[in-house]
């Protein structure tokens, strides 16, 4: 076994190791309820039922620039047609739906801090790069949106990045965590154009020095992995600035879309 493998696999041990320990911490003190369902869930707010039916259904028609689930037998959803925000992303690929439920489940991991989800999402994310990578040997690489500035120092861990971090000790996946976010402006309190605005400005690739490998010799197809698709803006200014570097296909992988 090669010495990657090995440390996979060691990984691997190390989680499950903790999945026991936490499963029978949640027999006897309590577990989790399922937020879709209210069954007992475990050491996750999910049960293994609904979480085998969270995926949005593959066999749904999908708009072929941002993912979302198309309501007509057309090729673009509305506001691709109307307002189109992708350019710089080649194709996107949110795996569920932003509604009912669901919205809870992302309130766990983001804001109740239930860290617990992170390999259970980490494994939606690396089963998509593994359906999209050329083969099982040639994983693509991926490129985390980046927190904003001071998040990890104020809150001690960042969802994305730890997702991430998973992707790669979990699944062998290579990182460029090669953009950061400048604004410091709370989206909430802008209107929606200023939103756009400030976006598109926000993600930079990291000063040069830091990401020499990476502009050296970039990677042909990366993988942008964020937690929610709203407008695509977010995932549209990163995939912008890594093509100025000298990305060619930039495909998004989102947990969640807003449709
Ligand atoms: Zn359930
Ligand atoms: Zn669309």
């Amino acid at each position: 076994m090669s010495k990657k493998n090995l440390k996979i696999k060691s990984a691997f041990v190390l989680l499950k190791v903790l999945d026991f320990f936490r499963h029978l911490q949640a027999f006897f003190l309590g577990g989790e309820n399922c937020l879709c369902c209210g069954r007992p869930g475990g050491i996750i707010p999910v049960c293994k039922n609904c979480l085998k039916n969270l995926c949005v259904k593959s066999e749904a028609l999908r708009c072929s620039v941002c993912g979302k689930e198309l309501v007509s037998e057309m090729e673009l959803c509305s506001s691709c047609r109307n307002e189109r925000v992708l350019f710089s992303v080649d194709s996107a690929f949110p795996l569920f739906s932003y509604r009912l439920w669901k919205k809870g489940l992302l309130f766990a991991w983001k804001t109740e801090e239930k860290r617990v989800l992170s390999p259970v999402f980490a494994s939606f994310v690396f089963n998509k790069i593994a359906e999209i990578s050329p083969s099982p040997e040639n994983l693509l690489p991926v490129v985390p949106v980046p927190p904003r500035p001071g998040k990890i120092r104020r809150k001690g861990w960042d969802q994305i990045e730890e997702l991430c971090h998973f992707l790669h000790s979990l699944y062998g996946i290579e990182l460029y965590p090669v953009l950061q976010r400048l604004t410091r402006f709370q989206q909430k309190k802008l209107n929606r154009s200023h939103r756009l605005e400030q976006l598109k400005n926000s993600f930079i690739l990291k000063p040069c020095k830091k990401i020499r490998k990476f502009l050296e010799a970039p990677p042909k197809t990366v993988v942008l992995v964020d937690d929610v698709m709203t407008t695509g803006t977010t995932i549209e200014a990163c995939a912008a600035e890594l093509k100025r570097a000298g990305v060619e296909k930039v495909i998004a992988v989102t947990l969640f879309v807003v449709d």
